[in-house]
C-alpha cells in the first residue's frame, strides 16, 4: 500500500516492484495521477516550525518534488476490504494530510496510518504538514473507529489506540 504521493514515502517503490513484480501496488484513486507522473506536491505547514519549512521548500522546489513514477495496480475510492488467508485487510481513506491519504487496518491488530498521524514527539500525534488540516480530526476518528490495537504512523514509533485516544481527548 502507498499511503500517499509524498517523495519520502514512495522513493523505493519502482525498485521494489522490479524486485517483486507480482506484488500489487494499492493507493487511493486521487493520488494515482501523481504517483504515475512521479510528482510530490509539497504540503502546507500546520505548526510554527513547519510553516517556514513548507514555504522555503515551495520556493526552492516550485511546490513540487519529483520521484520515479510507477503504475498503481489497485485504486481505492473510499474503502476496500481484501482477505489474505485468515486476515482481513481494510484500506480506507483519511483525507487531511493529503486529499487521498490511505490507511490500512490489518485484522484487529494494527492500522498503518501513513502521515495522518505522526509520532516523532512523545504524546504529539498531529501531522506538522497537511493540505487539509481541517479534516485531520475526522481522519483520526476514522482510525479510532477501527478499534485496532496498535497504530503504526508514517514517522516515529508505533503506539496503542488507547494511548492515542488518551492523549487526544478532543476527538
Ligand atoms: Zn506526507
Amino acid at each position: 500500500m502507498v499511503t500517499h504521493a509524498h517523495y519520502d514515502h514512495v522513493g523505493s517503490i519502482k525498485a521494489l516492484k522490479r524486485a517483486f513484480p507480482d506484488a500489487l501496488i494499492v493507493a487511493h484513486k486521487i493520488e494515482a495521477g501523481n504517483l504515475r507522473a512521479g510528482l510530490s506536491p509539497l504540503p502546507r505547514g500546520t505548526m510554527w516550525f513547519s510553516r517556514p519549512i513548507s514555504w522555503l521548500g515551495c520556493q526552492i522546489f516550485h511546490h513540487c518534488v519529483r520521484f520515479d513514477g510507477f503504475e498503481v495496480d489497485i485504486e481505492v475510492e473510499d474503502n476496500l476490504k481484501m482477505q489474505f488467508g485468515s486476515t482481513e485487510i481494510e484500506f480506507f481513506c483519511t483525507s487531511g494530510h493529503t486529499a487521498g491519504s490511505l490507511c490500512a487496518r490489518v485484522g484487529e491488530q494494527a492500522v498503518f496510518a501513513g502521515d495522518s498521524v505522526f509520532h516523532v514527539l512523545p504524546g504529539c500525534f498531529y501531522p506538522p504538514f497537511a493540505d487539509f488540516p481541517e479534516y485531520i480530526v475526522a481522519a483520526w476518528q476514522r482510525i479510532a473507529a477501527t478499534g485496532a490495537g496498535m497504530i503504526y504512523p508514517g514517522h516515529g514509533r508505533p503506539f496503542s489506540l488507547n494511548n492515542f485516544i488518551a492523549n487526544n481527548g478532543r476527538f
